[in-house]
């Protein structure tokens, strides 16, 4: 079954990568030929790790790189039965896409987004075939990560739902079922309790390691939400708390005003080396 992916980035080249190791042929595309060498690098060397730790065998990398192929022309997509758009988190970006898409695939082609914040019944409305658009929000890394939010739209069909359903399970990750509300579920709970960290540094409660420190150690979180924070970006988080402030209308989702002003200086987290932490 052949499977494409729009954007070959951080969560493109690990989508990708999945679908290839679980059987499926997979192009990738992207917007030129340097960007897809890079993913395809990125891809053969998490590969090799997987190898290293016998999660594959030398021959299963070699098949599934075997059904890697890369493209510019997002027209490489049209005899797809899935296509899953990965590219760069802004609307008008992925709704030109949807509407391409829509006009190159096969009338079967089910369109799935990866992104964290875009309602898919918007994307859906731009495309005349809203019952076969749908979320497939995987998590990051995406090899490594067990869940996938499949986020049904509006008019997402029941068919294709459980299409997708069925996809996620072969690649042997967990799918979990969510209607379109912003952030889902995962950001919706997370955002939140990372912007509520940032509000008790910024009052004064405790530091940023104390605030770490309590929520690694006493609620057993794999990392404090400081340094998930400064993991995923701060200008991320930023984004998302005004996804959910606009989208949800409740002043409970008001960014901190700490968040906000971080991002204004360019403390963005690991990405700029610094936000709550420092790195070298
Ligand atoms: P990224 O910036 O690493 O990659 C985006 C890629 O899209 C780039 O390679 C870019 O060249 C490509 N692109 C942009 N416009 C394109 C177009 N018109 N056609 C083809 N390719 C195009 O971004 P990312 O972190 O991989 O995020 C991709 C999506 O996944 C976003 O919607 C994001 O919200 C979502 N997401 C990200 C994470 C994360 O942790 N990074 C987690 C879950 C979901």
């Amino acid at each position: 079954m052949k499977i494409s992916v729009i954007g070959s980035g951080t969560m493109g080249n690990g989508i990708a990568h999945v679908f290839a190791q679980f059987g499926f042929d997979v192009t990738v595309i992207d917007l030129n030929d340097e960007i897809l060498a890079a993913a395809l690098g990125k891809i053969e060397k998490n590969m090799g790790r997987q190898l290293k730790k016998e999660i594959i065998t030398e021959q299963q990398m070699k098949d599934a790189l075997g059904r890697i192929s890369l493209s510019t022309d997002m027209k490489s997509a049209a005899d797809s039965a899935l296509v899953v758009e990965a590219a760069s988190e802004n609307k008008q970006i992925k709704e030109k896409i949807f509407k391409d898409l829509d006009t190159l695939c096969a009338p079967d082609t089910i369109l799935a987004s990866n992104t964290s914040s875009i309602s898919i019944t918007s994307l859906g409305a731009v495309t005349n075939r809203p019952g076969k658009v749908i979320g497939m929000h995987f998590m990051n890394p995406v090899p490594m990560m067990e869940l996938v939010e499949i986020i049904r739209g509006l008019a997402t069909s029941d068919e294709t739902y459980k299409a997708v359903k069925e996809m996620t399970e072969t690649l042997q990750k967990t799918p979990v079922e969510v209607n379109d509300f912003p952030g889902f579920i995962s950001n919706r709970i997370l955002m939140p309790m990372i912007n509520e960290a940032i509000f008790t540094v910024m009052e004064g409660v405790a530091d940023v390691e104390a605030v770490d420190a309590v929520m690694k150690l006493g609620m057993n979180h794999p990392m404090g939400p400081l340094t998930l924070a400064d993991f995923i970006g701060l200008d991320v988080c930023l984004d998302i708390m005004n996804v959910l402030y606009d989208g949800l209308g409740d002043p409970k989702y008001r960014a901190c005003p700490l968040l906000k002003k971080m991002v204004a200086a360019g403390h963005l987290g690991r990405k700029s080396k610094k936000g709550f932490y420092t790195y070298d």
